[in-house]
């Protein structure tokens, strides 16, 4: 507007300065002409920042239907032999045990000094990468049967301007499980709910970091979005008012951020492509059904990644090429984080073996029940999917 106006200006001084010494009635034609110009020139004026303040950044940014489009047509990479290898390679067992893993297993109430502790070592493990992720402490507090509590969602996102995210996500706390009453330092730590799949998301990172920065170097129109949730777990009876805490806030939130900032139009829910929600995993053998049919093409991909792995050999412990991912049988729906994503329309895959391991909320749930070749193997099946996806 402002620049409009000076534009307007300059060119009445001009046009009067060469009007100077002319006959009156040829004076008076030009005045008129010129009057003319300037309604026209005040008219597009007034068009123009009509337009601008119905849309700050115009057409340009992606309507909600453009989000769904893009989303249904996006089409994963397809690596080669070679690329496969690489990539399965650059996933390191001993890094995703030692470094990433072992820290996260002590009790992680919401609220207390042990998630504290755990969310900042989170944190400084995804500050160490050379990707550059934007890093956020999502603390909100809500009533539960313990009275109200403090809870805190991570989020990292690699690239938080792209028009579309892919969702990776565990959860961070553990359940309030009484220590053995013979041995108080037995303590509930959750290894397979959650702290193994946190740590798989962990070493994701951390295996891709070198191709997750130079996608967002790229300006890639999809990036990817670590969640760690806060508060999955009931503090007594699982209901739907005591469960998924920090599901159910963070849901609630991106469906009222607008995406790109200051559309009107589309919310950073609707610029999620896929959620892919990990839960209890860490136990030898595990079975993980297809939930969803319009995610169903996801779920071959990761199927296809399993075999091709198994069959180039880079599976260790894995006894048949399709050992994990089934689409042959299924045991039904599963409650977790994804419920409310879900509900509001976001497209899911859940990464959860049904039946659930044997030693589910017992205090055997420990890092020596967990099968670390699995635990690789499905990192690797993991690295595969998602640097397909996001075409790494
Ligand atoms: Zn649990």
């Amino acid at each position: 507007m402002s620049r409009a106006g000076r534009r307007f200006k300059a060119l009445h001084a001009n046009n009067g300065q060469a009007l100077a010494g002319c006959d009156p009635r040829r004076g008076r034609r030009v005045r008129v002409l010129l009057l003319l110009c300037l309604c026209g020139a005040l008219s597009l004026a007034m068009i123009l920042a009509l337009y601008l303040s119905a849309e700050p950044s115009g057409s340009l940014l992606p309507h909600p239907a453009d989000l769904i489009k893009d989303r249904l047509s996006h089409k994963p990479n397809k690596y080669s032999v070679a690329q496969a290898k690489k990539l399965a390679g650059q996933v390191d067992g001993h890094r995703l045990w030692e470094t990433h893993l072992r820290p996260l297993l002590i009790e992680r109430v919401p609220g207390t000094t042990g998630s504290q502790i755990i969310r900042q070592h989170i944190l400084s493990q995804l500050r160490s990468l050379s990707a550059g992720w934007t890093l956020e402490e999502n603390d909100f507090v809500s009533s539960t049967p313990k009275g109200d509590v403090t809870f805190t969602n991570l989020l990292a996102v690699l690239d938080p301007s792209a028009p579309r995210r892919l969702l990776l996500a565990c959860h961070h706390d553990s359940k309030i499980i009484p220590a053995d009453p013979k041995n108080s330092k037995r303590v509930f730590v959750g290894a397979s709910d959650s702290a193994v799949p946190c740590a798989i998301i962990l070493e994701l990172a951390s295996a891709l970091d070198k191709q997750l920065k130079a996608l967002k170097q790229q300006r890639s129109a999809v990036t990817l979005q670590l969640v760690f949730f806060d508060g999955e777990e009931a503090f007594e009876e699982w209901t739907d008012t005591d469960s998924l805490y920090g599901s159910r806030h963070l849901a609630e939130l991106m469906s009222r951020t607008p995406h790109p900032a200051g559309s009107t139009k589309s919310s950073l829910l609707q610029a999620v492509d896929l959620l892919v929600l990990l839960d209890l995993l860490g136990a030898p053998e595990p079975l993980i059904v297809n939930h969803f049919d319009n995610t169903a093409r996801w779920f071959d991909r990761l199927i296809a990644a399993e075999k091709r792995l198994h069959k180039q050999g880079l599976l260790t412990s894995h006894p048949s090429e399709q050992s994990y991912f089934r689409k042959d049988f299924y045991l039904g729906p599963v409650q977790d984080d994804h419920i409310p994503f879900l509900n509001r329309g976001v497209p899911v895959l859940h990464l959860i073996p049904t039946p659930f391991p044997v030693f589910w909320h017992t205090l055997d749930d420990v890092e020596e029940r967990m099968h670390r070749p699995t635990v690789e193997n499905l990192t690797r099946i993991l690295a595969i999917f998602v640097a397909e996806y996001l075409s790494l």
